[in-house]
């Protein structure tokens, strides 16, 4: 080795140590450009590579999947609904929307029967909007006592009275913002009252039979009473909203009870595919763990 001249060493990273000074660079760019040339005459470099196309988004195929909204499983449903309950309507007895909304109110978490029995004595007492309206919560008490939740209940409807005679002039409004302002009035009592009273479709009435029957025929998945009326409005045509409650109302008082629903005289039997059916004629139910 000529003294002097020591050979570039690998440094740790493996490269060769020393930068490169501004404007060289490594490799073949060092040469003259006419050698470069040459060189990449001889030694052309690699053709690049097509690049393969790319693959087209597909949608995953639909056909043949089972979807249990489909409009024609719940056109059918409907109809057989329509067959089973002709004349489904509310079973409150009320004659004007502010009976209907006290009867509504009174019926959370009781009976309509019970209701039922409530409500003529009440009228009879109390005839008008105003005569709840100038009445204490403590006083209706003893007179709403057997349905249940007697204190809320009786603050609602003293309550609801004097908002409706203070801002709506002693008229139940037909506007779902202004009836959800009222004191004890969520979605499912402004439906009642827009539905049965106005015959306005704003909303499906979501109460507990309609919140099991929409899940056991597969119309829903949701849990909340809001969710599940929003899904039925989706998968349900609007002229059917109104009738569509009622009818599953009917429904879930006369066979598809909370337990044991009585499968074996149902009408929808052989398109529902809930879980806990007590029995079938569908032969995937049979063979389902
Ligand atoms: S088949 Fe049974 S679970 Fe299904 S809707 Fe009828 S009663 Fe209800």
């Amino acid at each position: 080795m000529v003294r002097g001249v020591v050979p570039r060493q690998a440094g740790r990273t493996g490269k060769q140590e020393g930068p490169a000074r501004r404007g060289q660079s490594r490799g073949i760019s060092r040469q003259p450009k006419e050698t470069r040339k040459l060189h990449e005459m001889r030694f052309p470099p690699p053709a690049a590579k097509p690049k393969p196309p790319k693959a087209k988004a597909v949608a995953p195929k639909k056909a043949g999947r089972y979807d249990p909204t489909s409009p024609e499983r719940v056109q059918e449903i409907l109809r057989r609904l329509d067959q089973l309950y002709p004349a489904a309507t509310c079973a409150l007895h009320h004659n004007n929307a502010w009976e209907l909304l006290v009867a509504t109110i009174l019926s959370a978490q009781c009976t309509d029967v019970r209701v039922n029995m409530v409500t003529p004595e009440l009228f009879k007492k109390y005839p008008t909007i105003e005569d709840f309206a100038a009445l204490k919560p403590e006083v209706l008490e003893p007179d709403i006592r057997s349905t249940g939740f007697f204190r809320n209940k009786s603050k609602s409807v003293v309550g609801a009275a004097k908002k409706i005679v203070s801002d709506f002039g002693g008229k139940v409004p037909d506007d779902m913002d202004q009836l959800l302002s009222l004191p004890g009035v969520a979605r499912k009592t402004a439906n009642v009252v827009l539905g049965t009273w106005f015959n306005k479709a704003e909303g499906v009435v979501v109460d507990t039979h309609v919140h099991r029957i929409s899940r056991r025929l597969g119309l829903t998945k949701n849990d909340e009473p809001g969710k599940i009326e929003q899904d039925l409005m989706r998968v349900i045509p609007r002229e059917k909203w109104i009738t569509f409650a009622h009818q599953i109302i009917w429904h879930g008082r006369k066979l598809c009870f909370a337990r044991s629903p009585q499968c074996v005289d149902c009408a929808l039997e052989n398109i529902c595919h809930a879980g806990d059916k007590t029995w079938t004629t569908v032969e995937m139910h049979k063979n389902a763990k």
